[in-house]
C-alpha cells in the first residue's frame, strides 16, 4: 500500500483499497536444499543479556503466532475493540496486538485485510471490524508520509518548529524514562511499554505530549528511546505519529492529554496503575489519579522506606499545560511555520472527499 516516488497523494486511497483486494501473492519456494550459514562473531554479551530480560512480557514471534493472533481476534477479542481501545488494561486483550507482526514482516497488511474482510464473522461485527480496517490503512498513510519525507526522524517536518528554544533538562528526561515522574499514569505507561513492549496508542499519545508539552523536551529524545522499547517499531509510522502528537507538523491540533484527566477517563479503578505500580498498591482508588493530594500530610513521599516511596509529582501539569498551549499556540504565527504548513499540506494530505470508505 506504500507507493515508491509519489509527488502527491491525488488517488492514493483508491489505489490502497486495489492493492489490498489484489490476490494474495503465493510464495512457490522449496526447501529441499538448505544452506548453513557460519556465523563467527557471536553477539555481545550485554545484547545477548538484554534480549532476554523480560521475554515473557513479549508477544511470541512468528508467521504462526501471527495468524493466531488474526484469528482469536476475529473470533472472540474485537467485541468490545472500539470502545476499549482507550483504556491501557483492557485493550491489551481487546486490540488486535498484531502490530508487531505487521511490523516484522510475518504477515501483511494485505492478508490481514482480506481475513477480515472477507470473515463469515464481518457482518455481525462491522462496526469494530471496520475500525480495524481503517486503522490498517492509517499504517500505510503514515508509511506513505516517511517514503516521501523520511527527514520526519531527524528533524522538524515543519522547520518553523526548528526555531522553538527547549532548555534540556536531563532530569526531566530521566524521570520520564524511568517512569518516576510522580503521575501515575505516566509511569504505569512507561513501565508497562518497557516491559512488554507494547501501549495502546492513547497511552502513547499522551506519553508523548507530557514529554513535549508538559516537560518542554525536544521530541528526538522521546522518539529514539521509545522506538527501542516498542516490539512494534515502524519509524514509518513512529516518527511521523510522535510529530503529529509533539505539536511539529503546523497542520494538526496541538493535543495536550492531561495526565490526571486520561488515568480517570481510561483506568478509574487504578488497575493499570496498580499493576504497574506497586509503592501505590495500598492507596485507596479514590486517590490513586492524584496520590499526592491524598498523601500530602503524611511520609508517603519521604524516604523513610524508598523502596515503597513513590515520586511527589515532578511539575505542576496545569502551569506546564497552559506554558505548552502559549508557546506551541503563538509559535503558529511564524512565518516560515506557515509557509511550511503549506508545503506540507500539499505534499501529505488529501482532502476529505477523496478518501473513500472501506
Ligand atoms: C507516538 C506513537 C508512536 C507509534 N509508533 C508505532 C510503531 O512504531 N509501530 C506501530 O505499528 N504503531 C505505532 N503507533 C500506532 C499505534 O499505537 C499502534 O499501531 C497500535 O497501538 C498497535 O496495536 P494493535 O496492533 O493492537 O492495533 P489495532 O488497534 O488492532 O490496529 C490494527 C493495526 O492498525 C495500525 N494502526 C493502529 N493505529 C494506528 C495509528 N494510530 N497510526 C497508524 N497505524 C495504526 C497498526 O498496524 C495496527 O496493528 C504509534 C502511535 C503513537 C501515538
Amino acid at each position: 500500500g506504500v507507493i515508491r516516488g509519489i509527488n502527491s497523494r491525488n488517488g492514493w486511497d483508491r489505489r490502497w483499497y486495489e492493492t489490498m483486494r489484489m490476490p494474495i501473492i503465493q510464495n512457490r519456494y522449496s526447501n529441499r536444499k538448505t544452506v548453513s550459514i557460519k556465523f563467527n562473531k557471536p553477539l555481545p554479551k550485554s545484547l545477548t543479556t538484554s534480549l532476554s530480560l523480560n521475554t515473557e512480557n513479549f508477544q511470541p514471534p512468528g508467521e504462526k503466532y501471527a495468524w493466531e493472533y488474526l484469528s482469536s481476534f476475529v473470533v472472540d477479542r474485537s467485541e468490545a475493540y472500539l470502545s476499549n481501545i482507550s483504556n491501557p488494561s483492557k485493550s491489551k486483550k481487546s486490540c488486535s496486538r498484531i502490530s508487531v507482526y505487521l511490523s516484522w514482516g510475518n504477515i501483511s497488511s494485505k492478508q490481514c485485510y482480506q481475513y477480515i474482510k472477507y470473515h463469515p464473522k464481518f457482518d455481525q461485527n462491522k462496526r469494530n471490524f471496520n475500525g480495524f480496517l481503517t486503522r490498517l490503512k492509517w499504517r500505510c498513510h503514515f508509511m506513505q508520509k516517511f517514503e516521501d519525507e523520511c527527514e520526519y526522524e531527524t528533524r522538524c517536518i515543519n522547520r518553523g518548529y526548528e526555531l522553538l528554544e527547549r532548555e534540556r533538562n536531563q532530569e526531566f528526561i530521566t524521570n520520564w524514562m524511568r517512569g518516576k515522574t510522580g503521575f501515575p499514569m505516566i509511569d504505569a505507561s512507561i513501565r508497562s511499554v518497557v516491559a512488554s513492549g507494547w501501549l495502546n496508542f492513547r497511552m502513547r499519545a499522551m506519553l508523548v505530549s507530557f514529554f513535549c508539552h508538559h516537560l518542554d523536551q525536544d521530541w528526538r529524545d522521546g522518539a529514539n528511546f521509545l522506538a527501542k522499547q516498542f516490539l512494534d517499531y515502524e519509524p514509518g509510522i513512529h516518527f511521523p505519529q510522535f510529530q503529529m502528537q509533539a505539536g511539529t507538523t503546523g497542520i494538526n491540533t496541538i493535543r495536550i492529554y492531561n495526565p490526571v484527566k486520561q488515568s480517570q477517563d481510561h483506568d478509574k479503578e487504578g488497575v493499570f496503575i496498580k499493576e504497574w505500580i506497586p509503592e501505590l498498591e495500598s492507596c485507596p482508588v479514590d486517590s490513586i489519579h492524584e496520590p499526592w493530594k491524598y498523601y500530602s500530610s503524611t511520609d508517603f513521599f519521604q524516604d523513610i522506606k524508598p523502596q515503597l516511596a513513590y515520586h511527589k509529582p515532578i511539575i505542576d501539569h496545569k502551569i506546564g499545560a497552559s506554558n505548552a498551549r502559549k508557546k506551541i499556540w503563538g509559535h503558529r504565527s511564524n512565518d516560515l511555520v506557515k509557509l511550511e504548513k503549506q508545503r506540507i499540506l500539499d505534499k501529505h494530505t488529501r482532502s476529505n472527499k477523496l478518501r473513500m470508505k472501506t
